[in-house]
Formats: C-alpha cells, structure tokens, sequence
C-alpha cells in the first residue's frame, strides 16, 4: 500500500552527487514533487531533504567547497526532516568508521557506521527483507553498503539483516543501509512521506 504525496510539501533531494535522481523517480512515482538542492537557495525551497547513495567522501568534500555542510546542518538541527540511503546514511549518521579522515557527517541519527562493511567479495547483493509496518516484504539492495556498528537507544529499528540494523529512524530522520530508489517499489518513500 502507498499513501499520497505530503500536501503542500516540497521534497528536496541533495544533487551534488550519486542517485539523486532515482529518488526523485520514486517520489514522483506517489505524485511528490521533489527539487534538486544544489545551493542554498534551493535549500530555502524545501521542507525535507534527501541524502542519495553515492559516494560520501566526495559527498562531504563537495558540501565543503560548495559552502552547503553549514547551511543544511542548521536546517537539520531545526528538525528539518531528512531521508538517507547508504552514502546518505553514512552523512547523516553520529561517527563514520573506514571514512577519509577529512569526512564529515551531520550527526543528526544516533548511530554509528562503518563503511563498505559488507566486504569486498560481496560488493553487491540483493535481498528481501521485512519492514516493520510493510506487509510484504522488500527486495533490497546493498551496493558497497555501510553497516550499522552502534545505535543508540533513541533510534528505533525497522528493518535488520543478520542482527545489523539497516532502516532506522530517531524522530524526523530515517536512514537505510540498502537502495530504496532502485526499482519500483517505493513504499520505504511513502514511510518516509508519512513523517512530514
Ligand atoms: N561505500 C559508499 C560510501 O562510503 C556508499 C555506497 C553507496 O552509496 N552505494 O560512501
């Protein structure tokens, strides 16, 4: 089952890199319409804002040289609502293990994060998991995927694989250790669309 769009809402989706435009897809997908954030002005434009996967060293370099970290942190510790998948989840996460020592992360979910903790043979994999609040369960993929190593007691769990949390949420931000956005499944949006 999927919901409708968050009325009156727009979505933002971070574009300085990686998969933002699948999410954008996915969203359209429940008639939600999204922008892609670049600068700040877009960020101005937005109500929530997506973290795509990709790859979070660049990501974080690029938020530093395009002067975004420090805008987007304050709408963050505003509540502004955020959704990050994989790269995005290590950018919105407490502490990043394996990240370049120059990374940064918003520290906005408590929880730690290793990243590419699948290991190398098993770069890529797909599985189907169970969502709390999903009635069926989801086809889910894990490219390079980070792993959850710690998860404070605020965050509540909704899905995990093997013991490893990997969809959380702590009051308005929800992360993934897989890909919603890839295929045609977007009920983990809808989930996320709920809490706007
Ligand atoms: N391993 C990547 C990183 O550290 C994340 C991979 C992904 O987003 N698919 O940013």
């Amino acid at each position: 089952m999927t919901r409708g769009p968050a009325v009156g809402r727009t979505v933002g989706v971070l574009a300085l890199q990686g998969a933002f435009f699948a999410h954008q897809i996915a969203f359209e997908s429940l008639g939600q319409q999204t922008i892609q954030v670049r600068n700040e002005e877009d960020l101005g434009l937005v109500d929530a804002l997506v973290f795509p996967g990709g790859e979070s060293t660049a990501m974080s370099h690029l938020l530093r040289t395009s002067e975004m970290f420090e805008p987007i942190q304050a709408r963050l510790s505003e509540g502004m609502p955020a959704f990050g998948t994989c790269a995005g989840m290590i950018m919105l996460s407490t502490a990043v293990i394996d990240g370049r020592h120059d990374q940064r992360s918003f520290g906005v979910i408590d929880i730690d994060v290793q990243r590419n903790a699948y290991g190398r043979q098993i770069d890529s994999f797909e599985t189907d998991i169970n969502v709390e609040g999903l009635h069926e369960p989801f086809h889910a993929s894990f490219i390079r995927a980070p792993q959850v190593v710690r998860c404070g007691s605020g965050v509540s769990v909704l899905a995990s694989l093997a013991d490893s949390p990997i969809l959380v949420k702590q009051n308005s931000v929800m992360v993934a250790a897989f890909h919603p956005e890839l295929g045609v499944d977007s009920r983990v949006h809808a989930m996320f669309l709920e809490m706007l």
